[in-house]
């Protein structure tokens, strides 16, 4: 018999912008590690739009409140915040719920700089978060072709689906 299970599905995109004193753009951070490019994300936290979409496939799994409610973007408190404060909530909730992660898959979509050096370490800080072995844990680097926003280096987008099972069964 197959056992109580759920899956969520999360999408974020950050506008990237020139990383100078003052400027809009933020250091640019994915999945809790600093990716060394001239652009970052403009946001109110963080910007790691990894981290955002896992939390919001966290949530959704559940049909729980998305990110933007639980942690509005208006919110003084959430001003530079790190993006892993979303995360580890969503995890929070989701235990408080009776889950637990089976498996992460995620894609991160941007032109420059490439992630591939940084998955291990990517994976390692969600694999953490999620209270997850690393095997459980997979991300994907996309470029977007050259074309449109993404492919212009003027955005970053990130996908993720999680599968949960109520907990002891995972
Ligand atoms: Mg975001």
């Amino acid at each position: 018999m197959i056992g109580q299970m759920r899956i969520g599905h999360g999408y974020d995109l950050h506008r990237l912008e020139p990383i100078a004193p003052g400027g809009p753009g933020r250091p640019l951070i994915v999945g809790g590690v600093r990716l060394d490019h001239d652009r970052g994300p403009v946001a109110h936290s963080d910007g790691d739009v990894l981290y955002h979409a896992v939390t919001d496939a966290l949530l959704g799994a559940l049909g729980l409140e998305d990110i933007g409610q639980l942690f509005p973007d208006d919110a003084a408190e959430n001003e530079g915040r790190d993006s892993a404060d979303f995360v580890r909530e969503a995890v929070r909730l989701i235990s408080a719920s009776g889950w637990g992660v089976v498996n992460l898959d995620a894609t991160v979509v941007l032109e420059r700089p490439r992630i591939g050096a940084s998955k291990g370490a990517i994976r390692a800080n969600l694999a953490g978060l999620l209270g997850v072995g690393v095997e459980r844990v997979n991300v994907k680097g996309k470029s977007h072709e050259g074309v449109d926003a993404i492919g212009e280096g003027r955005a970053i987008e990130a996908h993720a689906v999680v599968l949960l099972a109520s907990a002891g069964q995972g």
